[in-house]
């Protein structure tokens, strides 16, 4: 065992850094594939914007590599999301069962819909939802009244219950399931981090009603910006697809729109982007659960310090990688974060609980503290697919 030592910490991180490059941003682009060609097609076809194959095609894409019926491109994950609760029928005054370790689109998202994020905790297993704390949770704070779940004590309804599977570390989806059905609770997945994440050999994202996913540019595929609405559901599909483009039925040249929309589409230009990226998928994962192998080896021999491997019922896409510090070195993770941003390691902190910030402080929750200790605990890592230990 070597000694605890924010020094060391740096140190070991440096290895990853490529030779080239004099600092790491913590998820980077990687654009190595057909972007150009497809990018340069929209160019010089014309067809950049909302219109265009590309479209079709990711959709399509998206769909099978997700062994999922169907996909719908959106503009981003935020936009998915908000698009999947409102076709939950999440509205004013409903509650919604969150995790408080998320980022914060899961809520805000809600908030668009008028509704209120309930906070649960996780476990550290899977840095998701924590199923036993929920059970026991909604034992007491839960009746169902006409096949509606309600809150005891503020009478709303609970509609829904959203899981993140964090840092593309699929929940434990069969125990929150189960417990979803028992409590007539929709389960809604974002899964803005996960794609490729396999829970019991299944791509996450449509274990319940639909899931999200994101193409941000720090995801492990990007289209610039993106995001996607999966589901198993045709209606829903359908649904998905037309309040996302306006609500317009369509005609060859009349406007008409049925009900209220979005301009929620994403441009074929981005598309392309994204059929470009999920052509190098496979390669990505395989670099990323390398580099996560490589990581475990680093980090085992160093007290006070442990990496945070996939739960043994997932096959995880490590989008991103994460140290966990024994609680009496939680003192030391800013001097830690300090320092490796010093040497251009831009590592960070998870995201502050959302129940602590100023919009969400007042809803209810769980008792949180394993969330509350993971927050003082861990730190993510540099985790581009093209890091590596084996420089050549
Ligand atoms: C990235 C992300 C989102 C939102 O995606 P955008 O494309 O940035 O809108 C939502 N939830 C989680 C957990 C995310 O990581």
């Amino acid at each position: 065992m070597q000694d605890f030592s924010p020094q060391n910490i740096i140190e070991i991180l440096k290895t990853y850094m490529p030779k080239n490059m004099d600092s790491i941003a913590l998820h980077e682009p990687y654009l190595a594939g057909n972007e150009w060609d497809y990018v340069k097609s929209c160019l010089d076809t014309g067809w950049v914007s909302s219109a265009g194959n590309f479209v079709d095609r990711f959709e399509k894409d998206l769909a099978d590599f997700t062994g999922t019926k169907y996909a719908v491109a959106v503009a981003n994950g935020t936009a998915a999301l908000h698009t999947i609760y409102l076709l939950a029928g999440i509205s004013t005054n409903d509650e919604v069962l969150v995790p408080t370790l998320t980022f914060v689109a899961t809520c805000n998202a809600l908030a668009y819909c008028e509704a209120i994020p309930h906070f649960v905790d996780v476990n550290n297993t899977t840095l998701g939802i924590d199923p036993e704390k929920l059970e026991d949770y909604l034992k007491d704070i839960a009746k169902i009244k006409q096949n509606i779940c309600v809150n005891k004590f503020t009478q709303r309804p609970i509609k829904a219950l959203v899981v993140t599977h964090t840092f593309g570390h699929p929940a434990d989806l069969d125990s929150i399931l189960a417990i979803c059905n028992r409590y007539h609770i929709k389960l809604i997945e974002d899964a803005a981090e996960a794609l490729g994440s396999l829970y019991k050999g299944k791509h996450v994202g449509h274990a319940g009603l639909a899931g999200a996913l994101s193409f941000n540019g720090n995801k492990i595929i990007t289209t610039g910006g993106g995001g996607a609405i999966l589901t198993d559901d045709l209606e829903l599909a359908k649904q998905a697809k037309h309040i996302t483009t306006t609500a317009k039925q369509p005609h060859a040249f009349l406007y008409f729109h049925d009900r209220v929309g979005y301009n929620y589409r994403m441009p074929n230009i981005n598309a392309a982007l994204g059929c470009a990226q999920l052509e190098q998928i496979q390669t990505f994962l395989s670099s990323k659960r390398n580099l996560a192998k490589q990581y475990k080896k680093s980090w085992q021999d160093i007290e006070g310090i442990s990496f945070f491997v996939e739960p043994e019922f997932a096959t995880s896409n490590y989008w991103l990688n994460t140290l966990l510090l024994d609680n009496k070195y939680y003192t030391q993770r800013d001097t830690i974060l300090k320092l490796a941003h010093t040497n251009g390691i831009k590592a960070r902190p998870v995201w502050t609980l959302m129940h602590k910030l100023p919009m969400y402080a007042s809803c209810p929750r769980m008792a949180l503290n394993t969330a509350e200790n993971l927050e003082q605990s861990a730190i993510n890592i540099p985790s581009s697919v093209f890091l590596t230990q084996d420089h050549p």
